[in-house]
């Protein structure tokens, strides 16, 4: 998952960096990092924790000097959770210092490994960023750009990054263009963020994403635009159904519309007869419920609190401390759901732990009926590219049939919308989204199903 951020030219790189940090905080709460350059050196500030957390105090942001930032939101889907991680990483390179930070997953990495290993490469971190870089000075290329573009060129799997060295921005997408990556413009200074929620916090004007295959450099006198790779886009569908923030463009497309879309393509292939209210799970699944009331007779509703001061129940690492997030985070409305035909309509199915509470605390509060839809197909193999899913074992829609999770669940009902459902909703077609997590079919990589 996570987010990045690259500000080129501006007096405040590093707090401009940091509020579209505070933007993408949806993409990754366990680290966070901003590395500046200020025409002799690089200075970076990262750890632990929330953008608020980290920087708490002010000073930190005033020792980033420099017009050129770049900026990372972690979370973990490769590479231990230890510090040395928290990107930014940045390296020792001749005279000067390269600073990197990556969202998406590389894959198939054991052959460069070894071939980098017989030439001595020590590896400093657990990221699969590092191998990047490890590339980037093996490379025989003369120039920076070259080296860069030979690395990414050597490279499989999802990458959208932003590069700093000394006063040149390098950004990227591989060639699918699995994940988000946007250009902005604020007067003189260019902005490039995972998402463009980061650029309207600025007040920053959109100018278009940076297209999958394509390397941007970024210098003192000149933009230019390279090709890695032809383009041959597989974007993440996941991004729309849940990941990316509702009032974010992505892929071309806002992702609110997108959602609301699912929503009502939902609600017609999978109708719940006689239902009184429509309930979201908040906030991840509230634009998908209000599109589905909208294509029903049941009116929208708001069933469930959500207590907005903890983080996402992933984050927490044990089975127990998940199960007690859901209580923390949720509660149910007896008011709005007794006595009334519910349907929860939720976003996706992972673990089923999330879902499995929320209807027990519903259930308490006497509804007639409890109907699940959800707004993606069943999520039955793993991600490979960035997003955090678990291993096949722990997905239940890998180790259940839907009548299985359905009694597992407690429920009257459960239906999910169908792949094509999903792509309909989008304004892309087909061929232009990974959906590997629901049918198992991976691109550029040995794993497949
Ligand atoms: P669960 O079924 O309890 O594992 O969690 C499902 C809920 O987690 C969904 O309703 C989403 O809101 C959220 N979710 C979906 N995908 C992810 C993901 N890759 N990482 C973290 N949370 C997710």
């Amino acid at each position: 998952m996570c987010g990045i951020v690259g500000i080129y030219n501006n007096e405040e790189a590093s707090t401009l960096a940091y509020q579209c940090l505070y933007a993408l905080q949806h993409r990754g709460q366990e680290g966070v990092g901003i590395s500046t350059y200020n025409g002799s050196k690089i200075y970076s500030e990262k750890g632990h924790g929330l953008v608020s957390e980290v920087f708490s105090n002010r000073k930190k942001l005033q020792k980033l000097h420099g017009k050129f930032a770049i900026g990372h939101n972690r979370y973990s889907t490769h590479g231990e959770k230890s510090s040395i991680n928290i990107q930014p990483l940045v390296f020792n390179y001749k005279d000067s210092q390269i600073a990197i930070a990556h969202n998406g997953n590389l894959v198939d990495l054991d052959p460069i490994k070894h071939r980098l290993e017989e030439k001595g490469a020590l590896f400093q971190t657990t990221s699969d960023t590092e191998y990047i870089i490890h590339l980037f000075a093996h490379s025989k290329e003369s120039t920076i750009e070259g080296k860069i573009l030979d690395a990414l060129r050597q490279v499989k799997g999802a990458y959208s990054l932003v590069i700093l060295f000394n006063d040149k921005m390098i950004v990227a997408r591989d060639k699918y263009g699995f994940r988000p990556l946007c250009i902005g413009r604020l007067n003189d200074t260019v902005i490039f963020a995972s998402e463009t929620c980061a650029l309207d916090l600025l007040g920053a004007e959109y100018e278009r994403d940076v297209d999958p295959g394509e390397m941007i450099l970024l210098d003192t006198n000149q933009v230019k635009s390279y090709k890695i790779d032809d383009p041959q886009p597989r974007h993440c569908i996941f991004e729309y159904v849940y990941f990316s923030r509702p009032d974010s463009r992505i892929f071309g497309e806002y992702v609110d519309k997108t959602r609301r879309k699912i929503g009502k393509i939902l609600a017609l292939e999978k109708p719940v007869e006689g239902a009184d209210i429509v309930i979201s799970v908040p906030d991840s699944s509230n634009t998908i419920a209000l599109g589905y009331s909208q294509r029903s007779d049941a009116r929208f509703e708001i069933g469930l609190i959500r207590n907005h001061y903890i983080g996402r129940t992933f984050i927490h690492p044990t089975q127990e401390m998940r199960d007690l997030s859901v209580k923390i985070k949720f509660n149910s409305i007896g008011g709005v759901l007794n006595q009334q035909k519910v349907v929860i309509v939720d976003d996706s199915i992972v673990r089923g732990t999330t879902l499995k509470k929320l209807v027990r605390m519903i259930r308490d509060k006497k509804p007639a009926e409890i109907h699940i839809r959800i707004g993606s197909p069943p999520v039955k193999y793993p991600c490979i590219y960035g997003m955090d899913f678990p291993s096949e074992e722990e997905l239940i829609a890998n180790q259940r049939e839907v009548a299985q999770i359905r009694e597992y669940l407690e429920v009257d009902s459960l239906e999910y919308i169908t792949v094509k459902g999903l792509i309909d909703s989008t304004s892309l077609p087909a061929d232009h989204f990974c959906t590997a997590c629901f049918t198992g079919k991976y691109l550029d990589s040995e794993e497949n199903y």
